[in-house]
């Protein structure tokens, strides 16, 4: 077995600091919130949490499909919790965030895939926290247009859906998905009336320059506003290996790229992930 190649400097992960996070840090673990910052022990969490900006995940932590780049536990899932749209609401009030972020295990168990919980998490967010501002980093429903539909209903400012990585990488990547499906996701949210709509990929898993320009590209023609391009870290030895660290002045070039193809926002280096600096893709 080839040996896991070591973490080049800029990706050493800055501790956490701040007032601010101490305090997040404390409820966070008094009333057993669940982020996807704390449970992922993501390295911007300093940064997101003062800036009031967190990732919470519901439908359980338990997902129907087997990415292999993805570190949640794959099987049958737990019941539908029906109190959870009001716990995730309670959590954003307390820990008193600014913009949200929600995203889910994909529930292809489900008649509905999640979505009449997806759309009642939103209308209760709302209600219990009427200046929060939204994302949903949603699945591709299998790109079934009622499940669709029921997000757009209730209008989050974001919607994002994650393509991960390039296309010839995609069936190895996360297996159960499809990336002409993924596409035709996000332009159909566009077309639906969602103002802004994002994706994101990681790199590293042996995708070429080449083919990250054309996801790209494919991403605009699907005319997706925002873009975040990050470095992948394989969360256990039993994931897809790490095939390239992406230095700093190539996630320079992409972000340039990005900028010149037309997105609106592209956020582009080795720790960034789908919901880094979420609150800046609203406008
Ligand atoms: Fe949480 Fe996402 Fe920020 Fe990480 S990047 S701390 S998961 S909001
Ligand atoms: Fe992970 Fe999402 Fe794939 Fe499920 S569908 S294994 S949560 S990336």
């Amino acid at each position: 077995i080839p040996k896991p190649k070591p973490k080049p400097k800029w990706l050493r992960v800055k501790l956490p600091v701040g007032k601010k996070y101490t305090e997040l840090r404390s409820l966070v673990d008094k009333y057993d919130l669940h982020t996807i910052c704390t449970s992922g022990s993501c390295p911007n969490m300093g940064e997101c949490w003062s800036e009031g900006t967190a990732t919470f995940m519901i439908l359980g932590n338990i997902c129907t499909r087997s990415c292999g780049f993805c570190g949640v536990k794959t099987g049958r899932p737990e019941q539908v919790d029906w109190d959870e749209p009001e716990k995730v609401a309670r959590s954003i009030k307390l820990m008193k965030i600014k913009h949200a972020v929600v995203t889910s295990v994909d529930r292809d168990d489900l008649k509905d895939m999640g979505s009449i919980i997806w759309a009642e998490t939103v209308k209760a967010i709302r209600r219990m926290n009427p200046a929060t501002t939204l994302e949903t980093l949603i699945p591709d429903f299998q790109g079934i247009e009622k499940h669709l539909d029921r997000i757009v209903a209730v209008s989050p400012e974001v919607v994002s859906h994650n393509m991960e990585t390039v296309k010839r990488l995609t069936r190895e990547v996360r297996i159960q998905a499809k990336y002409e499906q993924s596409l035709s996701v996000l332009k159909y949210l566009k077309n639906q009336g969602i103002n802004r709509t994002k994706s994101g990929i990681m790199l590293g898993l042996g995708e070429q320059e080449d083919e990250v320009i054309q996801t790209l590209h494919d991403l605009r023609a699907a005319d997706v506003d925002v873009v975040t391009i990050g470095q992948y870290l394989q969360p256990s030895k039993k994931h897809l290996p790490v095939k390239e660290f992406i230095t700093p002045d190539q996630f320079e070039k992409y972000h340039l790229i990005g900028k010149d193809l037309g997105f609106k926002h592209v956020e582009s280096g080795a720790l960034v992930r789908s919901s880094y600096k979420a609150h800046k893709h609203i406008h």
